[in-house]
């Protein structure tokens, strides 16, 4: 049962096929069994998830359902605040924080009545492509344990794809949701900048972030994002637009949809040629069904990752000003003035990535510089956007690869920073123009390693996303859940 899709265990739990107890069982067994290898969880709930899984039980003997997911057991990275929850952000810093409310993400999944089984394993703070930043080590690939998930939503598609919950939420500032998916062979979504409420979703790069579904079909993740979108008062930059139902639109027909391939994205010498294949394979299914490839040009593409490597450790740099020791998480003993446990706080409670970022971003930030470097990415990021728009004005969608490679080994990039940001090279753009973007798997490397093809859309157009993204999931069908040795 762990292979179902979310909206398969939604519907058997509703027609009393399987109560949410035994599933949930089920689903926390598979945990003690795999997490120990997978590291996919920091957090699991088993008391919680089996006492939230009676009550559900309970009210559907009585009738009544919560919502959509009613007693369906689901993960969430580590990145959305839960109420008497620990919630880490995958730092030291963070280790023993408990907030004391719920992201808006949090309260909409609980609300829609799934079963949290515990906390995703991520990127500390988010700021890395492998989860191995993780104050709690890395998660590993359930296709291959000597390789990375992706990250930082690493731990949440390393649990999709080893049938550790029925989906996952998590976030994406560069890539980080798409990623992940892509090389755990799962589909997962950034929604538009502001569909999401970011309201409790821990800060990394604030005009970047957005929360998202990882899952293991299509339709799931339009599940998801009905659930989780929508206008939130709390959060300024949440846009207040009706949500569409995303589910029709994973059963329309390409029959007419316009798909731009950037020459850009094709061109580079690091795309790994069965990547490009798998891609290319994706494009055929869609044209065989009536729709039309153009070819498109992005022109500043090769301007986005020093765009966004200025933009986003100067957002975080500021963001992570708070975590200084006062008035929640770590605190170094010391006994020393109010600045000596503030700077040995930082010291001890960051990683070096996240002090790599700090240091970049406060220096793009600085007086004198800032016209340079700030002042000159968001001009780039000005003309990234209008890339897109152009683009927008001839196709519908742009297809691409999601990664460049399919997963790398652990170890590989960790000593080499640069290599790990290429990492993100086809997924940073979408994130500068606050576009729409989800991974769908589209095949398997010689190696066996699974390949996502990514899908850009217009802002608010998830729906387009859905629509292609279904008829590739449709046509070149893969496996939902990694053999994981045949366990
Ligand atoms: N890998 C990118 C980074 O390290 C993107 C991370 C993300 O999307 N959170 O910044």
């Amino acid at each position: 049962m762990h292979g179902w899709t979310l909206i398969e265990a939604a519907e058997k739990v509703r027609k009393k096929e399987i109560s949410s107890r035994e599933l949930t069982r089920a689903i926390l067994d598979r945990i003690d069994r795999h997490n120990p290898k997978v590291n996919a969880y920091v957090t699991v709930l088993p008391e919680k998830a089996m006492k939230d899984a009676l009550a559900c039980d309970e009210a559907l003997h009585k009738g009544r359902t919560l919502g959509p997911l009613h007693g369906v057991p689901v993960g969430l990275k580590d990145i959305f605040c839960t109420r008497g929850i620990r919630t880490t952000c995958g730092s030291r810093i963070l280790r023993d924080f408990i907030p004391p409310y719920d992201a808006t993400v949090t309260d909409k999944v609980l609300s829609s009545g799934a079963v949290l089984l515990g906390k995703q394993n991520m990127d500390e703070f988010a700021m890395g492509s492998s989860t191995e930043t993780s104050h709690f080590g890395p998660a590993r690939n359930p296709w291959a344990f000597d390789r990375i998930p992706g990250g930082s939503s690493g731990g949440t598609a390393a649990a999709v794809a080893a049938g550790l919950c029925f989906a996952g939420v998590g976030t994406d500032t560069g890539g980080s949701i798409r990623q992940p998916a892509s090389v755990c062979g799962v589909v997962g979504m950034k929604p538009t900048y502001g569909r999401v409420s970011r309201y409790g979703m821990i800060a990394f790069a604030s005009s970047l972030d957005q929360g998202g579904p990882v899952t293991r079909s299509v339709p799931d993740a339009a599940m998801v994002l009905s659930i989780i979108a929508g206008h939130d008062r709390r959060d300024s930059t949440s846009v207040d637009l009706p949500v569409p139902d995303y589910l029709v639109a994973t059963r329309e027909s390409v029959k007419g949809l316009k798909v731009g391939l950037p020459r850009e994205y094709f061109e580079g010498e690091g795309l790994d040629p069965g990547v490009r294949e798998a891609v290319e394979k994706a494009l055929a299914v869609l044209t065989s069904q009536g729709a039309q490839a153009l070819e498109i040009s992005l022109p500043h593409t090769r301007y986005a990752l020093s765009a966004y490597y200025i933009i986003a450790p100067a957002e975080a740099s500021s963001n992570l000003a708070r975590y200084d020791g006062v008035r929640y998480g770590h605190r170094a003993r010391c006994d020393g003035g109010l600045i000596e446990m503030m700077s040995r706080t930082r010291a001890e409670g960051f990683g070096a990535e996240v002090k790599r970022r700090i240091m970049i971003g406060t220096y793009a930030l600085s007086a004198g510089y800032y016209d340079a470097y700030y002042g000159k990415a968001q001009k780039v990021r000005t003309l990234i956007w209008r890339d897109f728009e152009e683009a927008f004005s001839k196709v519908d969608v742009i297809l691409t690869p999601t990664s460049p490679t399919p997963a790398f080994r652990i170890g590989e990039k960790t000593g080499d920073p640069l290599t790990m940001y290429l990492s993100d090279i086809f997924t940073i753009p979408c994130n500068l123009a606050g576009i729409p973007g989800i991974s769908v798997p589209c095949g398997m490397s010689k190696e066996g390693l699974p390949i996502g093809a990514q899908f850009l859309g217009r802002h608010f157009r998830e729906e387009d996303l859905f629509r292609a993204a279904a008829a590739v999931e449709r046509e070149i069908p893969l496996p939902r859940v990694a053999p994981m040795g045949g366990a």
